[in-house]
């Protein structure tokens, strides 16, 4: 970007992926939200930025890169690379993306914690700890598992119990042990750098009394404030993925230079930190967020950006989770995807943009995505009245009038609908501005609905040659369409203009009356769709015989890969230590494998509908050995693992008692 580019008057952002999975379709729930509404302010003619960044530290991304076996920086940019690309599948448009571990990012962290601590804001503690010895680590409290100090259960994480629901500290656990060697953790002592939140309770109840926050935050918010705060830890002890305190052997935890991504997101944008920080104290700020990230992002963001002297945020719009068909997504019911896995299920993907807008409100609730409602929705609302208004309008101008469009109807009729239209219209952009998307979709059906009818009833068909002033009239009806549900449906809106024969539309061109000129050319859009189904992962070939053995897992890897098969095959077993999602490939895996021979080896393969990475870890399996190495989606292959078709299901052939390295003889 150019370091000259306009500073911006309003700066909305949405929470930053992390760094160690795919985005999934709750996850876009958030993207597409915060999406709509930056592109309602570009439309409105308001100087606003969408600025977004891949959150890339802590403890779980350096632990997740050491297994399998790259830098945290080559596991970060592999997971980067496909966030950005899922992303732009569904046409969302940030004007900056960036990462948390960028040189911008460190200086502005540093500045913010040199502010905080000349402001007296931060303190040093001894806090005793669970320390893996074998590791040579201490356990961040989703790595110590132990019974339950309330109800007893076994194998509960260090900070809530499933079972009972109880929250406690990792040093409460009944006979700890540490997830990662399963040794017996021992207490020891760090010095840790404190910010005192607790001071900082006064300001934050008159920053809640903010009109604009929902009600129902600001009310939880300000009873934890009132139950009282605690200060809060903002260091960590190495090995550990991120920046180095400044002067110390500590490093930022993760929560603290997280939310400073929003602004070295912005400098990556203005091309520097200090044009950042002079956009950002004086700018109109508004964070995106779910609600399970409010206690970071209503109670240490806001403090401590207050601490150190800098704007705080001027509004946080916080939704609530999606569920899928009534019921949380899950892996087993098929319904939890990524978001590349539902666009190529999708004709396309605004469908998913139009149906999120049609159920989101300003309310703190969760979204539905119902399957049948989804299609239904898709095929009456977009296909049968918006798009069809669209094409039954200009083919009837391109037929009738070759494209020419004369000055619009006048009569009384016409005057009403023109009334009707306007004050729909405005309903629509009130809508957008209080983030009330669902009555927007609402507004925008109302209009579509408004047009079919007025063209029906004005039966165009019986009489063309007397009819132009009533096309000319639907005409610009169309083009107040797609500038109004351009926020939702930007390509749709883009190609409609096209078809219009107009440059970009924006809110100020509703005003302008189209006559006198002529369209483009006319093009259907979209069709109904076949209706959505999830569920159980589809067959993977035509008419495999059951119990038949393959040397591929599944067909998604035999398709893309050119390894020859030799004539005699070398078969060893070898167990399976580690599995990552490939992030470029829905259904592909990268294994990395103990096959005897001392050094890692990694395979790929396409086991993602039948097992979960966590059922695949520590299976021993047979792998052919000799096959010629084979990339597929970017990720050397070396060999392929044994695996029975039957049906639907795969089933890896496995050899439970084996050692990795034992030959199998035919
Ligand atoms: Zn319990």
């Amino acid at each position: 970007m150019a370091p000259d580019s306009a500073a911006p008057d309003i700066i909305v952002t949405a929470a930053l992926p992390y760094a160690n999975g795919p985005i999934h379709i709750g996850h876009l729930v958030e993207y597409i939200q915060t999406d709509i509404y930056v592109r309602y302010l570009k439309l409105a003619g308001k100087n606003a930025v969408y600025c977004c960044a891949d959150d890339t530290h802590g403890t779980a991304i350096e632990i997740s890169a050491e297994k399998a076996g790259v830098t945290p920086e080559e596991y970060i940019a592999r997971w980067q690379q496909a966030h950005q690309e899922s992303f732009a599948r569904y046409a969302i448009a940030f004007d900056s993306y960036y990462s948390t571990n960028s040189e911008e990012n460190r200086e502005l962290s540093e500045q913010l914690y040199a502010a905080l601590k000349a402001g007296g804001h931060i303190y040093q503690k001894d806090v005793e700890q669970l320390y893996d010895e074998e590791a040579g680590r201490f356990l961040p409290d989703r790595y110590v598992k132990g019974e339950c100090p309330e109800c007893g259960a076994p194998d509960q994480y260090g900070d809530v119990c499933e079972k009972c629901n109880a929250t406690y500290k990792p040093t409460d656990l009944v006979n700890p042990y540490s997830t990662l060697t399963k040794s017996t953790p021992v207490l020891k002592t760090s010095t840790h750098f404190f910010f005192a939140l607790s001071k900082h309770s006064d300001f934050l109840k008159t920053w809640l009394a903010n009109e604009r926050l929902q009600p129902e935050i600001r009310n939880q918010i300000m009873h934890w404030v009132e139950k009282g705060l605690e200060d809060w830890c903002i260091s960590r002890d190495a090995p550990y993925f991120g920046f180095k305190i400044p002067g110390t052997d500590k490093y930022f935890y993760v929560w603290l230079d997280a939310p400073v991504g929003y602004i070295s997101s912005l400098a990556h944008l203005l091309g520097g930190t200090m044009a950042a920080r002079e956009a950002w104290n004086h700018a109109e700020i508004q964070h995106f967020i779910g609600k399970d990230i409010i206690y970071f992002h209503l109670l240490f963001w806001p403090a401590v950006l207050h601490a150190a002297g800098w704007k705080v945020p001027d509004n946080l719009i916080v939704h609530g989770f999606l569920t899928v068909n009534g019921e949380k997504m899950s892996k087993s019911r098929g319904t939890f995807l990524s978001a590349d896995e539902f666009a190529d299920k999708v004709p396309d993907t605004e469908f998913l943009r139009f149906y999120y807008a049609a159920n989101l409100s300003h309310a703190m609730t969760d979204l539905d995505l119902n399957l049948k409602d989804f299609t239904q929705r898709v095929n009456t609302e977009l296909v049968g009245n918006i798009a069809n208004f669209v094409y039954r309008t200009l083919s009837f101008i391109e037929k009738n009038y070759g494209g020419e469009l004369t000055k619009p109807a006048t009569d009384e009729r016409a005057r009403q609908l023109l009334l009707d239209v306007q004050t729909t219209v405005e309903h629509v952009v009130k809508h957008y501005n209080t983030y009330e998307f669902r009555k927007a979709v609402q507004g925008i059906l109302k209009v579509s609905q408004l047009g079919n009818q007025y063209f029906q009833e004005s039966e165009p068909w019986k009489h063309p040659a007397e009819s132009q002033d009533v096309l000319t009239t639907c005409a610009n009806l169309v083009r107040d369409l797609s500038i109004i549900c351009s926020p939702i449906l930007p390509r749709f809106a883009e190609r409609v203009q096209q078809q219009l024969g107009l440059a970009p539309q924006r809110l100020a061109d509703l005003s302008v009356t189209l006559e006198h000129t002529r369209i483009g050319k006319p093009a259907i859009i979209w069709r109904r769709m076949e209706p959505l189904v999830f569920g159980k992962p589809e067959a993977t070939s035509g008419a495999a015989p059951a119990g038949a053995v393959q040397a591929s897992a599944a067909q998604a890897s035999t398709a893309q890969t050119n390894a020859k098969t030799p004539d005699i095959l070398d078969l060893i077993v070898a167990k399976i230590t580690n599995v990552e999602k490939h992030p470029k490939a829905d259904k592909l895996y990268i294994e990395t494998l103990d096959d005897g021979s001392g050094s890692a080896r990694v395979i790929v393969s396409g086991l993602v509908p039948y097992y979960t990475a966590d059922e695949l870890v520590g299976k021993h399996i047979i792998l052919v050995n000799n096959l010629k190495p084979a990339k597929l989606r970017g990720v050397e292959s070396k060999g392929m693992l044994l695996a029975v078709q039957q049906g639907d299901d795969v089933k890896l052939i496995e050899a439970p008692d084996a050692r990795p390295g034992d030959a199998v003889t035919i």
